[in-house]
């Protein structure tokens, strides 16, 4: 979440009168950066990833698992050992950084200081994810863990859920049926952020997840844990008046998105239009990403049909009226708005040639008085809409003692209000004006996984993807109405092994664009034109891509570029003409110096990912749902129990702790991988068959 500042914030009637007033001087201060930082040029590859955490209170009596609310304690306690323990630190790791989080069970974790692109970097990413959770843990009570779990199984569910217990009778700000108020980080932005949502857009949120159907769930399933006739707010009519519908699992409320826990990186590029085209390379990616780290089966108690968490976050913040999603004429409000403020990128932005008008098939509403106003001040189109599109959302958290700025500040543009309010798959993100920083560019669609190997091994595929994309010219290009489409698909229950989604055929078109071919032939190989001598570390600004000769046409039509596959072929390869990333990934590291040792180190994240895309390993989504169907408690009828969710969460836990460092940096699991004992897991894992397809697989054979 943004950074926050404490203040006083204005309810929604009131913040709304500001809303123009922020638009403008959140315009004058982009202008401001882009004055001064538009030609900067050559900055290094610096990066870093944040890793979310839900703290989880185990009742060994009670067999609850239950979240625990003291995040400000924690995180105050952090705080200040933090600052104590640079001795205490590892060799190869910054002292870490801790950040709230909307959800008062939630911390964030960062690197102190960015990676650079050295291997040493590259493959300290796993031990510095290590260190950060055990210091969390270390300043945890006995009973508390931190997990990177996506959604937490029983959230919203009747009885007790949180440490200590509230009431959702009290959900003052976002009005729902099943969370309480103290769900929410109590920090002004949060609980303000959440009642202006709901009161801008005229009613609670409603998300409506299918349910997975097992022989014994009843149909239609009415839930009978929603409180239908509760009559406390004016808004808990809605559920039975038709928010709610038969056969899904309903939420209600900001807090079943925003308190789901997420894996992003950042990249700094070497310059604006390089971050322009690293932000467009890796928006296809954001779907088949997505799908392959699918890690939230379980809502409010139920097994759902689904596998990821995106379109509840999407839903939960969607402050859009009903006149901006279409139901009824416009009036009141200037746009019809086809998305949620969290969703996925509406719009390629870099002006390199290969980005084809074509493919921007998005319907893209944009303010047109900033789009003229960016384009009068020298911005090309691309940006102008980049921004203007962003421009249409109202700010929705305004303190009354920050309304009046400066505008070689950013305060409104990057901190408070457009940009930290526009959740997209990619952020491309400005400097920070007066700092170090250069242009960055943010991935945010990959869900959280349990155990910081795999947080480990996607975050070294895609920062090497990165730098493949950038290396080789990569084209991935396809009309983003199909990436829109693939983030649809990626969702669905085992999307990673049942579904198809569009991809590029040739990705090298256009490298060779001065034979006018378009065919893969172009290009034999992708190592073409790179400098012969291995590098000691990524580098971060590359030669450029070569221009069309005169008249070059784009030979192809946009619907012969791209076509259905597979997340095998995708990731793996398919016959001679798609090499498929990882095949790409290798082909940039053999432009590298790399250490055998090291380079078998990075080649297990990346075998994860393999073993993944074909199938042999299951997305932790699977794994979950497993757990859940082979438990002796599960009754076929979709309900996830308390007893349940308690041996879940502990058999996480043991999996995560029974993962530890020898001498050698190998990851090992402290179960006999053959001989069926389950040693540490036998009290909480109902068979070896619900434990062995996931995690733990990954790490024994390694
Ligand atoms: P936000 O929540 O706004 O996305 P955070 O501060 O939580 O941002 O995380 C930013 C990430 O970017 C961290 O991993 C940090 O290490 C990394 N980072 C910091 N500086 C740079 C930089 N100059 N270039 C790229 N990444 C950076
Ligand atoms: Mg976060
Ligand atoms: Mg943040
Ligand atoms: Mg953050
Ligand atoms: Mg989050
Ligand atoms: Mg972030």
């Amino acid at each position: 979440m943004g950074l926050l500042y404490l203040g006083t914030p204005l309810v929604w009637e009131e913040a709304k009168k500001y809303a123009d007033h922020v638009r403008n001087h959140g315009i004058a201060q982009f202008l401001h950066i882009w004055d001064r930082l538009k030609d900067r040029q050559g900055d290094e590859l610096l990066w870093g990833d944040e890793v979310e955490y839900m703290v989880i209170s185990f009742d060994d009596k009670e067999k609850n698992a239950k979240l625990s609310l003291r995040q400000t304690e924690i995180l105050a306690k952090l705080a200040a050992i933090v600052d104590d323990i640079g001795a205490d630190c590892p060799d190869n790791v910054s002292v870490p950084k801790f950040h709230p989080e909307y959800g008062r069970f939630m911390l964030e974790s960062t690197p102190g200081s960015p990676y650079t692109g050295s291997i040493p970097d590259l493959l300290s990413v796993e031990s510095n994810m290590r260190y950060r959770r055990t210091l969390a843990r270390r300043h945890l009570n006995p009973n508390e863990i931190p997990v990177t779990f996506t959604s937490f199984p029983r959230l919203g569910v009747p009885g007790q859920f949180t440490e200590p217990y509230f009431n959702p009778f009290d959900a003052v700000s976002s009005h729902s049926l099943f969370l309480p108020e103290e769900i929410t980080n109590p920090h002004a932005r949060f609980p303000t952020l959440t009642a202006n949502i709901r009161r801008r857009r005229g009613s609670k949120v409603a998300i409506n997840l299918p349910i997975y159907i097992d022989e014994k769930t009843p149909r239609p399933f009415i839930d009978p844990t929603i409180p239908w006739d509760r009559d406390i707010y004016q808004e808990d009519s809605e559920a039975k008046l038709g928010a709610a519908l038969p056969d899904h699992i309903y939420l209600d409320a900001m807090g079943f998105g925003m308190g789901c826990s997420c894996l992003q990186l950042t990249f700094q590029a070497c310059n604006v239009g390089d971050a322009r085209r690293m932000y467009d390379g890796l928006i296809p990616i954001g779907p088949i990403l997505l799908a392959l780290t699918a890690a939230s089966p379980i809502w409010r108690g139920y097994l759902a049909d689904v596998d990821c968490r995106w379109n509840v976050i999407a839903g939960s913040v969607d402050d859009r009226t009903e006149e901006e999603r279409g139901l009824k004429p416009l009036k009141e409000n200037k746009f019809v708005i086809p998305k949620s403020r969290y969703d996925s990128v509406d719009l390629y932005i870099s002006d390199d040639w290969i980005n084809r008008p074509e493919y921007n098939d998005n319907p893209l509403p944009y303010d047109e008085a900033i789009y003229d106003r960016l384009r009068n001040h020298g911005l090309d189109d691309l940006l102008s809409k980049h921004i203007s599109h962003l421009f249409i959302r109202d700010p929705l958290v305004i303190f009354s003692e920050t309304i009046d700025q400066d505008d070689s500040s950013t305060y409104f543009f990057v901190t408070q209000n457009i940009q930290s309010t526009n959740w997209q798959t990619l952020r491309f993100k400005p400097p920070p004006p007066n700092s170090p920083i250069g242009w960055r560019v943010e991935f945010r669609s990959m869900e959280v996984q349990m155990t910081d190997f795999e947080n480990a091994a996607f975050a070294v595929f895609v920062v090497l993807l990165s730098r493949a994309i950038l290396a080789f010219h990569l084209n991935f290009y396809i009309p983003i109405s199909k990436v829109d489409e693939n983030m649809g698909r990626a969702q669905l229950r085992d999307a990673s092994v049942s579904n198809k989604f569009y991809f590029r055929k040739d990705i090298y078109t256009n490298t060779s664009a001065t034979s006018s071919t378009t065919s893969s032939s172009g290009a034999s190989s992708p190592v073409d034109g790179m400098p012969k001598k291995k590098e000691k570390k990524m580098r971060n600004c590359f030669p450029p891509r070569p221009q069309p000769e005169n008249g070059f046409t784009h030979r192809v039509p946009v619907e012969e570029e791209y076509e259905e596959m597979t997340m095998n072929e995708i990731i793996n390869g398919k016959g001679v003409d798609f090499p498929g990333l990882l095949p790409l990934i290798n082909a940039y590291l053999d432009t590298l110096d790399i250490e055998p040792r090291d380079m078998a180190k990075i080649q297990r994240y990346l075998d994860l990912v393999r073993r993944r895309s074909d199938g042999r390993l299951v997305t932790p989504a699977t794994w979950i749902r497993n757990f859940v169907t082979s438990h002796p408690d599960y009754k076929k009828d979709s309900v996830v129990s308390q007893i349940i969710n308690y041996d879940l969460l502990m058999a996480v836990d043991e999996i995560e702790r029974g993962t530890v460092f020898n001498s050698q940096d190998v990851v090992q699991v402290n179960i006999p991988a053959e001989s069926g004992d389950m040693g540490i897991l036998s009290n909480h894992v109902p068979s070896i068959e619900a434990l062995r397809p996931g995690v733990v697989e990954i790490i024994e054979s390694s």
